[in-house]
């Protein structure tokens, strides 16, 4: 068995320890018989497995009673839609356009309301975090949107906006238990866990409990509607339970990794020998402004699209995957989520600098 070093921005890589756990546990689940994918979502057996895992995500992220936490289907995509059928009562909101899937949210509230674009960083391909500190906040406005880790372009929010007393909505997708994060600035945090957290298939919300309620906007489907996962603790229908579970195993990971302020300071000593790297490089350079770099997705290019082409198929060849920048960006993307260990980082810088030695 040979394993790569895997730098996909999602669906991505995950801890070993926990692939082999699962793999251990495959076919017959603690004694059950089965595996986890052949069990019923209502026996005994899988209600500890989903409990659990909810109580150590509360653990992790130190999640304020007074939030649920609900595990979705339908991707962090669905929920662009659910946010303001959800809570739109206004039908008026604000949007912070940082990347593309900031400005796919924002398109899909203009579907159910007026959605206003409070800042944009479109003018600079989104290579920085605008000023948010004064935004035209108005008084009717339901709540201000951000995706708060850019994962194409490699961007993200070092400080919340000032939301004038607006509840605060954030995707954080690619960013989800990269560092602490204090619960009760958001009313909403959500994301898809296939970037930091499990497989595809879950997103996983995080929701105060004022916002639960039946005052949705007209048409809202009764699976759209978050009281009706939070009345069935997330259980309305069948879940997507094999995720829900290796989401469970990574939360377990996680604690015994120290928790989020271990993780912090271990993506940022990661991040710091990519970066520094690409500051010193005469070839590879970063495309993101330095105050607003994020710890998880980190885009570089030669300036040369042929060499940059040649850098992603040799470095294939020597098992980094994946290094591909996303297709409307072009250049390289190296994602160095939670799971991707400090050795593989120093092995592409390596890597990196052979290259540039060979080809400067
Ligand atoms: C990947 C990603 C999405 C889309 O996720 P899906 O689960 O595929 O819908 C949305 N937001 C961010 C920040 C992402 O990285």
């Amino acid at each position: 068995m040979k394993r790569v070093y895997n730098f996909s921005a999602g669906p991505a890589v995950l801890p070993e320890e926990v692939l082999k756990e699962a793999a251990e546990e495959m076919l017959d689940y603690k004694g059950s018989g089965m595996s986890v994918m052949e069990m019923s979502h209502r026996s005994k057996v899988y209600d500890t497995i989903i409990k659990e895992a909810e109580a150590d995500l509360r653990e992790l992220m130190n999640i304020p009673d007074n939030y649920k936490v609900l595990f979705l289907q339908g991707g962090a995509s669905q929920f662009f839609a659910e946010v303001p059928m959800n809570m739109m009562k206004n039908k008026k909101a604000g949007y912070i356009v940082t990347g593309q899937w900031a400005k796919k949210a924002y398109q899909e509230a203009k579907i159910y309301g007026e959605a206003v674009e409070l800042a944009s960083s479109a003018d600079k391909t989104f290579s920085y975090i605008p000023d948010c500190s004064d935004l035209p906040i108005t008084d009717d406005m339901d709540y201000v949107y951000i995706c708060e880790n850019n994962t194409i372009y490699g961007t993200k929010f070092k400080t919340l906006p000032n939301t004038k007393g607006k509840d605060l909505v954030a995707d954080v997708s690619s960013c989800f238990l990269s560092e602490p994060v204090d619960v009760s600035k958001y009313a909403v945090i959500y994301g898809g866990v296939q970037k930091n957290v499990g497989p595809a298939g879950c997103v996983i919300a995080i929701i105060r409990d004022d916002l639960i309620t039946d005052d949705v906007l007209p048409g809202t489907p009764t699976m759209l509607k978050w009281k009706t996962q939070a009345d069935a603790d997330s259980l309305y229908n069948t879940p997507p339970c094999y995720t829900i579970y290796i989401c469970g195993k990574v939360f377990k990971w996680l604690k015994k990794m120290g928790g989020l302020e271990a993780m912090k300071e271990l993506n940022e000593k990661k991040a710091k020998i990519l970066y520094d790297f690409l500051d010193s490089s005469k070839l590879f350079k970063g495309t993101v402004e330095k105050e607003s770099r994020s710890l998880m997705n980190v885009p570089f290019v030669t300036g040369n699209e042929e060499l940059d082409a040649k850098f992603v198929k040799e470095a294939k060849e020597a098992g980094f995957e994946n290094l591909k920048g996303h297709r409307t960006v072009g250049g390289m993307r190296a994602s160095i989520y939670n799971a991707m260990p400090i050795e593989g980082v120093e092995a592409l810088v390596k890597f990196m600098k052979d290259f540039e030695s060979k080809n400067a």
